[in-house]
Order: C-alpha cells, then structure tokens, then sequence
C-alpha cells in the first residue's frame, strides 16, 4: 500500500482497522537512563497522532502490577525532551518474574483495555516483555533504554551517548588535576558486562590504558606499560576501568599496581551514577525520538514481540529472542586504536 506522507498515515490507519489497536502503553523498566523522557514523548505523541488513547504505567512491571497507570495527552510530556531520569519513573520488579505478578499485570492491561505496549529499558526489560507477551497475548515492542549498549540489534542505545560524554567530561576534569600533581588515576566507569562505556570515553579522553570485561588484563603488561610512560615523561596518566573488569574495579587494580609501580602517585575515581544522569545529548534525543516514533509505527504495522533498534542509521525490528540471547562483541578496530594512541 502506498504512504500518503500525510500524518496520520492513511494506510496505517486502514490496517489499524485489522489489527484493531485503539490504545497502547509505554512504560521505562530497569536502570534509567538519559534520553528516555525524549523516548516517552515520542511514543505519546505519535500515539496521539495516530488516533490512540496513550497511558503512562510508572515505576516499570511494579507499576503494571499495581495499576500505577494514567492516560498521557500531549500537554503531560511537554518540557521533557532535555530531562535526563524518567517521568515515568523506572524499578526493577522482581514480582513480575512470577505467575501470580505477571497475571496482576495482565489483568490490569485488560481493565484498562490496553491493546499494545512499548517497553523503554535493557535485555532484563526484554526477557519480562517476551515472556509476558508470550503468556497474555499483547503485542509488545521494546525500546534499548540502556546506558551500557550492550545490546545485540542495534548500533546504539538510548542514553549510552550521553553516558560516555558525562565520562569524557569527568575523565578531562581529572586529567587537569592529573597533570598539576604528576598523578597516576585510575577512573572506574559503568559496565558490568561490557567495556564498551570504557572503551569510548577511554579513546576520547586520550587514556593512557583501558580494561574491558571482553578482554583479559594482565597486570603486568599494564604496569610496563604505565612504566614506558614515566620513561617518556607524562606528566599525568589515566587508566580507564570498566567496573565489570575480571580483577574486580578500578580500587582493585590500583591496589595491584601500587605494590610495584610507585613512581607516580596514585588515585582512584569511581564516577557511578554520575553517568546515568544529566541533559541528553542531542544524538541520544534524535535516537530516542526516532525509536518511539518507530515502536508506535511498528505494533500499527503488526510488528510485535521485537525491540526497535537502529542499524547504520536505519531503523529496524529485531526479535527479543535475539536482542537478550547474542552478546555484543566489542569492537577490536577500537582497541587497536586504543593501543596505538596511548604511546
Ligand atoms: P539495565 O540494562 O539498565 O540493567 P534491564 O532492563 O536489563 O536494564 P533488569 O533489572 O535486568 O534491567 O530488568 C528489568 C525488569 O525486567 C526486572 O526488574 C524484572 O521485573 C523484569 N525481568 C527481567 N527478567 C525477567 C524474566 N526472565 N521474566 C520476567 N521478568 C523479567
């Protein structure tokens, strides 16, 4: 069927009429993160605009299993698109990891005769969204609201931009100081699971070392590597460290370090939830902007049981079994660069 290009969309519409979809809910589950307020406007206002009655379920599944639910007009996400954290509030549930929790949460979807729902938050969100799709029948699609991007199907996640510009800002801070005392800092950043916050922010703020969970770090090849910069005079060194790194965080590996290298003094900083806060960038309000006009689209379009992801600036439907099951492979053209540009 041909797009009109006219908003709402005709032949979106005249499916709509099979599919029968009058109204959908979006809701933000697991860790927050910078630019899911962006996502949540999205999804309202496209819903609005396509003729559905739009609800706001708070405090993710928890939220869905109370019936913490509320009809959203375009007015209640106004001045939301530059606010980092969630209106809509976010919480891990662990009761909707049980029958009797998701069966409260289907219940609810009916009294509110919720047709379809858009899931904003991590491959934990998408497990739940699977199996609560499975079990109940409803069309869910999911958005990556992550700040790890650590999920498959997609280039990039919702706030993972801005987490890794919060990174380089704090890494630039430090440097300063760095430089001022002849120190040597070891700067934890998030992830789990992957390096790929590490990685980024490591290359952009000129990091002398980066150690990833992907990659084994063997502390002697690090420390001989500090030891070339000290015989090159840096004033100042950086070592990046992804919390999920296998010798277990940066206070650890500096505790390693500090037994033979002493020829700089030396500094911890862990940034923490630093990163998850703070103004999105503009690329992670473009992204999320882009993903919940694409969800509302999609359950319109029939497309159900999939997350919404963006690959090499398309837009694109990638079943929750592959989202949760594949692991993200860290780039190994970054690491080389990594590398080459510490000496
Ligand atoms: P982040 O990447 O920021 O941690 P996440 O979505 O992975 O986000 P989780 O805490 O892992 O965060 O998952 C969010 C919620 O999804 C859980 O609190 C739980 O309610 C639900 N969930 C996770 N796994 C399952 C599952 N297997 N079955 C049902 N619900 C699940």
């Amino acid at each position: 069927m041909r797009d009109s290009g006219k908003y709402p969309n005709t032949s979106l519409l005249l499916l709509n009429k099979v599919l029968r979809i009058h109204s959908i809910a979006v809701l933000t589950s697991g860790g927050d993160s910078p630019g899911m307020n962006a996502c949540i406007r999205a999804v309202v206002r496209t819903g609005i605009c396509h003729g559905l009655k739009t609800y706001g379920i708070h405090r993710g599944y928890e939220g869905l299993i109370e019936g913490d639910i509320r009809e959203l007009q375009s007015l209640d996400v106004s001045n939301i698109i530059q606010r980092g954290g969630t209106i809509l509030k976010t919480a891990r549930s662990d009761r909707f990891k049980t029958a009797d929790g998701m069966a409260k949460a289907g219940d609810n979807l009916r009294r509110y005769k919720i047709d379809a729902l858009v899931a904003i938050g991590g491959d934990g969100t998408f497990r739940g969204a699977k199996e609560f799709s499975a079990k109940y029948r409803i069309p869910v699609i999911g958005i990556p609201g992550t700040i790890d991007n650590d999920l498959y199907g997609t280039d990039f996640t919702i706030g993972y931009d801005t987490a890794i510009n919060t990174a380089v800002e704090a890494i630039d801070k430090i440097r300063d100081t760095a430089a001022s005392h002849n120190r040597l800092f070891f700067i934890e950043v998030m992830g789990r699971d992957a390096g790929l916050i590490a990685l980024r922010s490591g290359i952009a703020g000129g990091a002398e070392a980066i150690l990833v969970p992907e990659t084994r770090t063997d502390v002697n090849t690090l420390i001989e590597k500090l030891r070339e910069g000290w015989i090159h005079n840096k004033t100042s060194m950086i070592v990046v460290v992804a919390e999920g790194d296998e010798i277990g965080g940066a206070f650890k590996v500096a505790e390693r370090v500090k037994k033979e290298f002493d020829y700089y003094d030396i500094r911890v900083t862990v940034l923490g939830h630093l990163q998850r806060g703070g103004t999105p960038t503009a690329m992670d309000r473009v992204l999320a902007s882009r993903l919940g006009v694409a969800a509302v689209e999609g359950l319109l379009k029939g497309k159900k049981n999939v997350m919404a992801g963006v690959v090499h600036q398309d837009i694109v439907f990638v079943p929750f079994s592959k989202a949760v099951k594949h692991h993200r492979d860290i780039n190994p053209h970054l690491l080389k660069i990594a590398e080459i540009l510490a000496k």
